[in-house]
């Protein structure tokens, strides 16, 4: 009995997804860059998941480029144009460690995780060539008011691009919404029900990245590369569910998210909601623990079968400190205590319950342990 609580991390596939994606393993397996009947067959499934991702995310199906993940569509962007480049500290790293390599500028958040308008307004100097900021945090589940954003962005450095990690929104967030603000977007199919492995740039028509893979020439250019056809067709089919489901599936889930911490707040002494629950998505759940170590504590639910998460762990598995938190103005001592729950489609009110009481007991275990 597995209480899954890291859906940020990953999702379970949509059922729809894996049933998509199976023929590209076995008969219609062909390379579609060929020239004969079955290549054409793979091609016109890829075009087909184009027209259909290009809908639901609100672009035009020529400004949309399949990738092998959300890592490398964020890399493609902030390694692709020349000039200087902007983000805020709460970025993942996919963002952030290619920003920092290319010695961009940093800007500060606030207490929620937002962008600080002023201090971005203050570092769009007439040399900025992008500026990418995420819909949604990956950690706390901040979301962006990309308009605002924009409405800065094209008044104070017009020459700018704008890009938005929107990995995290896809499950919460109508894309048609966001994409009229912005000039690229990423996305990545494993955090929407679709397979590991395969992400989405999207380009607007008449703006030019310099490629991060170069070769065969696929996607017009902008990313060569034999496609991943399984997973371009499941990645459309996870992203339709998700569109079709989200209205409901965003009330249902924001009930449980609701639940689960109203639950801790009320049996755990001295727990902290980090983020106003109207700053951020439906299924963060993001709660600090006063005098507790997060490793600890996931020692514990992970004994339990409980799986959620702290701060980002790398390759690892290792917990490395929160860079968000600590941008956020988290003191040290709260934010070792930090607790990710992330819910999604598949959560259920016994996933939730469950979790509040082996939270609750293994807390209440660390803090005797740690005063005793
Ligand atoms: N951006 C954000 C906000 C994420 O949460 C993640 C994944 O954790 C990524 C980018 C990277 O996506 P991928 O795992 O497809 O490389």
């Amino acid at each position: 009995m597995l209480t899954y609580l890291d859906h940020a991390a990953t999702t379970p596939m949509r059922p729809v997804a894996i049933e998509a994606m199976l023929p590209f393993f076995a008969e219609r397996f062909a390379n579609p860059s060929g020239s004969h009947r079955f290549a054409r067959d793979a091609r016109k499934a890829i075009d087909e998941a184009r027209d259909e991702v290009a809908e639901l995310a609100g672009v035009r199906p020529g400004e949309v480029v399949f990738t092998g993940c959300g890592t490398e569509s964020d890399n493609a962007v902030v390694m692709g144009v020349s000039g200087k480049v902007v983000c805020p500290a709460v970025e993942h790293h996919a963002v952030l460690h290619p920003v920092e390599h290319r010695g961009g500028t940093v800007v500060g958040v606030d207490a929620a995780g937002h962008v600080d308008l002023d201090e971005l307004a203050a570092a769009l100097t007439p040399d900025v060539a992008l500026v990418s900021v995420m819909a949604v945090n990956n950690e706390v589940g901040t979301v962006t008011d990309m308009a605002a954003v924009s409405q800065l962005v094209r008044s104070r450095a017009p020459q700018a691009l704008l890009h938005t990690d929107a990995v995290q929104a896809a499950s919460w967030l109508d894309l048609r919404g966001i994409a009229p603000h912005v000039d690229l977007m990423s996305l990545s199919a494993h955090k929407f029900g679709g397979p590991k492995g395969v992400g989405v740039l999207t380009v607007r028509d008449g703006v030019s990245l310099e490629p991060l893979i170069v070769g065969g020439g696929q996607e017009r250019e902008r990313r060569s590369g034999t496609h991943n056809v399984a997973g371009i067709v499941a990645l459309a089919a996870a992203l339709a569910e998700t569109d079709v489901q989200r209205d409901d599936s965003n009330a249902r889930i924001a009930a449980l998210r609701d639940r689960v911490v109203d639950g801790l707040l009320e049996i755990v002494d001295d727990a902290v909601e980090t983020v106003p629950r109207d700053r951020k998505v439906p299924g963060s759940a993001h709660v600090c623990f006063d005098g507790i170590e997060s490793e600890s504590l996931l020692y514990l639910l992970d004994e339990a079968d409980v799986c959620a998460s702290a701060a980002s762990a790398c390759a690892s598995g290792a917990m490395e400190p929160s860079h968000v938190l600590a941008a956020m103005g988290v003191p040290k001592s709260r934010a070792q205590g930090a607790l990710r729950m992330t819910l999604g489609y598949t959560t259920t009110p016994a996933d939730v319950d469950r979790a509040v009481d082996v939270v609750a007991s293994s807390v209440t275990r660390l803090r005797r342990l740690f005063v005793g």
